[in-house]
């Protein structure tokens, strides 16, 4: 049986593109007979917000996707993400690093997918006493270890595994903690996600956490990465831009169903279109 999961870390009030994730996420498990499932990413202590996720929720319901069991929270799972961080410890993958973002940013020679390429400075040596600090992963270790892997989106097709374009991703942050790809990884598997949706956006994250499933001997969903909702200029919907957040459109009284079955139809709102947002 397939299932699926609609992912939103409470950072801010859902808006459009949202929807149209949580949309995606749902119909696929329904029309295939399957499940949905909703997990609140709340593992951000500086953006997380505990009272917008009751928002979430009514928007969800006012939108009419309804979940299977209970919404499942990353805040209560951070054993598990400190047992795998331990295990790739123990496997000689990670290193500790003290480098600031503005230092890596400054270190950087080459530019990956998620921006810098962190150079390594800190590779091979020991955490200082009582420094906060990142746990990397030895990318070239872990991949060697790994070995050739594929993974399979459904609609752009099959794809060779290539996490190097990454270089040394940070697993365990300083100020978080695990990093999205550590924690999410890790999450879709304890709940046991066979079709993994997201938008676009983050095809290329998806390298990564198809190393982790690797290395954690975790099982391997199907990827579904969509188009996003963008604004005319190709950038992505922001609230600061104008685009409503779902909660004030649900107090307003507009018709989530019907604002669904718009997007379900591709009848967006003026200025709004689907793109890829890359590039
Ligand atoms: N929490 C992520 C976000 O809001 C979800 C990413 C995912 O679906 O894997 O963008
Ligand atoms: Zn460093």
């Amino acid at each position: 049986m397939i299932r699926t999961r609609f992912a939103p870390s409470p950072n801010g009030l859902l808006h459009l593109g949202h929807a149209h994730a949580a949309i995606v996420a749902h119909d696929l498990a329904r029309e295939r007979g399957g499940e949905f499932a909703v997990r609140i990413e709340d593992i951000d202590g500086t953006r997380s917000r505990a009272d917008l996720v009751p928002e979430i929720l009514a928007d969800l319901e006012w939108l009419g996707l309804a979940w299977d069991g209970p919404v499942v929270f990353q805040s209560e799972r951070l054993a598990s993400y400190a047992a795998a961080g331990e295990r790739l410890k123990a496997m000689g993958l990670l290193y500790p690093c003290t480098c600031t973002r503005a230092q890596v940013a400054e270190q950087a020679r080459e530019f990956g997918p998620d921006g810098p390429i962190y150079p390594g400075t800190c590779r091979g040596r020991s955490a200082p006493p009582d420094a906060p600090v990142a746990w990397r992963l030895d990318m070239a270790r872990a991949a060697q270890q790994a070995g050739p892997l594929e993974w399979l989106d459904e609609l752009a097709g099959p794809q060779v595994c290539r996490p190097e374009q990454f270089g040394d991703v940070v697993l365990l942050r300083k100020e978080a903690p695990a990093s999205y790809h550590l924690a999410a990884t890790l999450d879709d598997a304890a709940d046991g996600i066979t079709l993994v949706t997201r938008g676009l956006d983050l095809f290329a994250a998806s390298h990564i956490h198809r190393l982790l499933q690797a290395l954690l001997g975790l099982p391997v969903p199907v990827w579904h990465h969509h188009l996003l909702l963008l604004e005319a200029d190709g950038r992505k919907l922001a609230k600061r831009r104008g685009s409503p957040a779902l909660a004030d459109l649900r107090r307003a009284g507009e018709d989530g169903p019907a604002l669904a079955a718009a997007l379900r139809a591709g009848r967006l709102p003026t200025g709004l279109s689907f793109g890829k947002g890359v590039g």
